[in-house]
């Protein structure tokens, strides 16, 4: 079985930058910067011959290249907790597009319809230990982040293995963007 996810990930300029915002909050844990990434599609655990038929779908997306940028932090709350904090995407269409394309191409591949909507962010801390007004007057104080575009050529297939503490990505497959 593997444990799989689409995903962007994120030219160094924008990891280092993204890094400069770890603060001293207690409780919260900081993404370690080569984790970095924005998920497109979540597929799960999938045996290896249906990874081979993902893995053959999203070869055959043909999509444009695009710039990306970063703006804005918030939280993510789930269950009365706030479980991550993320920095937001400025709205692209070519980034949507490719998010259906990927789609439209798992579906044809067996994978079962993603329900949830798309929300582009790169989730750059655990907060689930945290106190809420720390993470709130963090999230004030910064509000106004916003990185430099930054050229997206490709999109990733990852692994991902669980750990106690981060989990481990390996990027499997990257597919070049025109
Ligand atoms: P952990 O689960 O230990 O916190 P993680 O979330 O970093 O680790 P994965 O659970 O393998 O690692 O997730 C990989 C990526 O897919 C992450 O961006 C995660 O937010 C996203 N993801 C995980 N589960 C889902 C899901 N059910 N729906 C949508 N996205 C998901
Ligand atoms: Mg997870």
């Amino acid at each position: 079985m593997f444990r799989l996810f689409v995903a962007l990930s994120l030219p160094a300029v924008l990891r280092s930058q993204l890094a400069a915002l770890h603060a001293g909050i207690p409780g919260a844990r900081w993404v370690p910067p080569e984790n970095y990434h924005l998920t497109l599609r979540f597929i799960g655990e999938i045996e290896g011959w249906q990874a081979e038929e993902v893995d053959l779908a999203l070869a055959g997306i043909r999509s444009r290249g695009f710039d990306l940028t970063l703006r804005g932090i918030g939280l993510y709350e789930k269950a009365g907790r706030i479980q991550a904090m993320w920095v937001g995407v400025e709205r692209s269409d070519a980034l949507s597009h490719l998010q259906s394309k990927i789609e439209t191409a798992l579906q044809r591949s067996g994978m079962p319809p993603e329900r949830k909507r798309f929300a582009p962010h790169v989730t750059i801390a655990r907060t689930d230990r945290a106190a809420p007004e720390k993470l709130a007057a963090f999230v004030q104080a910064h509000n106004l982040f916003r990185a430099p575009p930054v050229p997206i050529e490709a999109f990733t297939l990852f692994s991902s293995r669980l750990g106690k503490e981060a989990s481990v990505y390996e990027a499997e497959v990257e597919y070049e963007l025109a």
